[in-house]
Formats: C-alpha cells, sequence, structure tokens
C-alpha cells in the first residue's frame, strides 16, 4: 500500500493525446523525422536545486518523480553530501538553493540544509506540502524567519483551488492539513508561494481567479495575478504524444534556449545504489541516464539535447519555469 490516503480514480489532471510513437524521443541528436534536435548550453547557474529524497507523506496520482511514503528511488541526502555542492555552487554564482522531494521537510537533515545554504549568502525556495513533516518544525522555522527574513520562501504545492480536485490528485484529507500549513506561514509572515495547476480545458484566468478568491476567504498573503507567486505548471506525461523540439523550432516558436530551465538549473540527487549524489540536468528528470551530467557542478555545465517528452511538453510547449 502506497499510502493510507492515496488517490483511488484517476487524475483530474490526466494529458489527454494518443500514446506516444515508439519511434520519438530516442536518439539525442536528431528526431524521429531525422532533422537536427534541439539543444540548451548552461548559460548562467541562477538556482541550484537539492533533491532532499523521493519519500513522501503523500502518493499523488500524477507526482512527476513517484514519490510515496515507501519510494526511496533518491535516498535522503544528507549535509555532508549537500556540503561539496554549496561550496562549488559559490563560483557559479546562484542566486538560488531550491529544495524539493519527495517531502523536504520528511529528511532528517533539512534543517542543517537550509541553514547551511542560507548562511552561506543564497536565497532559498522550499517546496512543500505544508503538511505535518512541515509543522513539527515550526520551532524552527520561526528562528530562521527571524534571522533571513525574505531570504527563505516556502512553495506550497495546492494543485488546485477547489479541495474535491486538489483531493483527487493527492488523496482524502490531503485539502485541510495544507491550507492550515499554508495559512499558518502567512499568519507568520514567510515570503510564501503557490504552485498549482490547471485542469484540462481550464484557462490561466479562471485559475487565478479561483486561487484569488480562495486565497481572500482564508485571509493568505498572496497576490493570485504575480505569477511568480501562484506559480501555474502545465502538465507532464511521458507516455502520451508530443511533437520532438528541433533548431528550427526556436524561431517557429519566438523562443530562446535560455528562457528553457535548464539553461539556468541543475539538480542534485542521490540515487539508490549509487555511492554518491549525481547532478541532473534538471528537477523534471532525475532518473534518465542521458539526463545525468556528471558528479560535479563543472562537469554538469555541458549542453542538454531535448530527447525527452518533459522537454516538449512541460519546458518549450507549456513554457513553464520551476523558479519562483
Ligand atoms: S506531495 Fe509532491 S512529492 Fe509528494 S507525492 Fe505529491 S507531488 Fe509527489
Ligand atoms: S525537461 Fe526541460 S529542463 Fe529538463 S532537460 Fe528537458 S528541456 Fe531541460
Amino acid at each position: 500500500m502506497a499510502s493510507r490516503n492515496a488517490p483511488v480514480g484517476p487524475s483530474p489532471f490526466a494529458v489527454e493525446a494518443p500514446p506516444l510513437p515508439r519511434e520519438k524521443f530516442v536518439d539525442p541528436h536528431v528526431t524521429a523525422k531525422g532533422e537536427a534536435r534541439a539543444t540548451v548550453p548552461l548559460v548562467s547557474l541562477d538556482t541550484l536545486w537539492l533533491n532532499t529524497g523521493t519519500l513522501c507523506n503523500l502518493a499523488c496520482a500524477t507526482c512527476y518523480i513517484e514519490s510515496s511514503p515507501t519510494n526511496d528511488a533518491l535516498v535522503y541526502l544528507t549535509l555532508a553530501d549537500a556540503t561539496p555542492f554549496l561550496d562549488e555552487a559559490h563560483g557559479f554564482g546562484p542566486r538560488e538553493i531550491g529544495f524539493t522531494g519527495g517531502e523536504p521537510f520528511m529528511n532528517p537533515e533539512i534543517l542543517p540544509m537550509l541553514d547551511a545554504a542560507l548562511s552561506r549568502g543564497f536565497e532559498v525556495l522550499v517546496l512543500t506540502n505544508a503538511m505535518r513533516p512541515m509543522r513539527r518544525h515550526e520551532e524552527a522555522l520561526l528562528e530562521m524567519h527571524q534571522a533571513y527574513g525574505d531570504r527563505l520562501t516556502l512553495r506550497v504545492s495546492l494543485d488546485h483551488h477547489t479541495k474535491p480536485v486538489h483531493e483527487a490528485e493527492r488523496g482524502l484529507r490531503s485539502w485541510d492539513p495544507a491550507m492550515e500549513g499554508l495559512s499558518w506561514l502567512s499568519q507568520n509572515g514567510f515570503s510564501i508561494a503557490v504552485a498549482g495547476r490547471l485542469l484540462p480545458h481550464e484557462d490561466e484566468q479562471t485559475a487565478r481567479d479561483g486561487y484569488a478568491q480562495l486565497f481572500a476567504d482564508r485571509g493568505i498573503a498572496i497576490d493570485a495575478r504575480d505569477p511568480a507567486r501562484l506559480v501555474l505548471f502545465p502538465e507532464m506525461d511521458a507516455t502520451r504524444d508530443i511533437a520532438e523540439i528541433t533548431t528550427e523550432c526556436w524561431d517557429i516558436l519566438g523562443k530562446s534556449p535560455a528562457e528553457v530551465m535548464c539553461a539556468n538549473s541543475r539538480m542534485v540527487v542521490h540515487r539508490k545504489g549509487e555511492s554518491a549524489p549525481r547532478v541532473a540536468a534538471c528537477t523534471l528528470l532525475p532518473y534518465e541516464a542521458g539526463f545525468d551530467m556528471g558528479a560535479t557542478l563543472a562537469e554538469a555545465s555541458g549542453e542538454i539535447a531535448l530527447n525527452h517528452p518533459h522537454c516538449a511538453r512541460f519546458c518549450v510547449l507549456g513554457g513553464a519555469s520551476c523558479s519562483a
């Protein structure tokens, strides 16, 4: 059993598209049609993500990293693991260290790792479901807020502005604790953001209006019109068809490779069975061998071939950014 409260039905956010043809996203250099595949250089490392481990108190229907109370495919990162990357990061000048999981507050060394990043002068962004694992650390979080103010931001996942949709994705009894956690953060003056999603056929304005009403009703100090404070993510499903991204696409779409997440971020992961943490291209592809960039940030600063459906659906065509 993955979780007492794991959702039972299909995700309300399921992608509506035919299955992905097998010949797509195979060769890192060329697409199924033989066109040159797009690549993205590391323009500047603005955000270094530390994946704290995949264990989570929830088991959401479409968790992209397949987290659950039992999945430790990415093991807990330790302070000793994180320190060399924080030290090396200084040379790359990132603005921000991001912590993601799983649920970061389940990691036994999350507090010393947050402190290590904050005391080095970085801004810190923690992605959390704001439930019990976070609430256990209220006292320490208040002390950190006192010491570092708005350099510490917590971004709470609230998949939808309505309880039934949120719970269809996240499981029964997941809404009230998340709302209470978000309210606690807001009442105590933390720098906060919310990560939400759009239902198929729900337009962005409708969603922002829905969240604005929710925040007003609950007294949560977030401007739902601010895309950095209410981040709405496009959907991902590696099994559904999507166009491959060629070098021609940038001009056609009027986009630059520099706008894509992996142009300015990397993620440290410790995969179960590996002797040490490694650097992955981005937060979305922690397991794929083709997106393992090396053992250090220096090794991981090469170009990335957009050879995965997430590159197309989420990053280039969906236009998402994972940073606050
Ligand atoms: S709370 Fe986040 S990490 Fe945990 S299962 Fe849900 S989406 Fe995955
Ligand atoms: S999924 Fe997005 S961020 Fe990750 S490698 Fe592909 S384009 Fe880059």
